[in-house]
This record gives C-alpha cells, structure tokens and sequence, in this order.
C-alpha cells in the first residue's frame, strides 16, 4: 500500500488529517482511559466523529498520537 493515503475529517472549524499507513494502531487515540473513544472508534465509520467533542478536545488528542498518523489544522489557517 502506498505510504501517501491521507484522510481527512473536519467540523468546519479544524481538520484532522490522518494517515493510515503510519497509524502504527497504539489504540492511544480510542482506548477509554487514554482516548477520546466517542469520537475516535475505529469500529465505525466514519471513524472519527468531529461532532461528538470541541475542536480543543479532539486536537488536545491528536497531539498524543505516538506516530505522527494523526495531525490537525485550523481551517482558518489555510
Ligand atoms: S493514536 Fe495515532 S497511532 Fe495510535 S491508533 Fe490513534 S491514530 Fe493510530
């Protein structure tokens, strides 16, 4: 699979950009007791639901991820 594959999710305000193939799968971003589980469930689909918390909430997550698979920017920044 190609290294390059990026999804990306937004809520209007930021986007999260995720990049599947360097997900290394550490659960970090979805286990209950590290997570943010209602928004990050790799069990459906769209895996990550930018409805389901604030903008700071979901990017205060995004900053954990061990790999670098998940980023995030401001769509006012763009
Ligand atoms: S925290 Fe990052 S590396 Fe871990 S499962 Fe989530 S996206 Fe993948």
């Amino acid at each position: 699979m190609p290294e390059d594959i990026i999804k990306k999710y937004t809520n209007g305000e930021v986007t999260i950009v995720w990049k599947p193939n360097v997900c290394i799968h550490s659960k970090i971003c979805w286990s209950k007791s590290t997570g943010l589980p209602e928004v990050f469930n790799p069990m459906e689909r769209p895996w990550i639901k930018m409805d389901s918390a604030g903008s700071e909430q979901i990017v205060e997550q995004v900053k954990k991820c061990p790999s670098g698979a998940l980023s995030f920017y401001y769509n006012n920044e763009v």
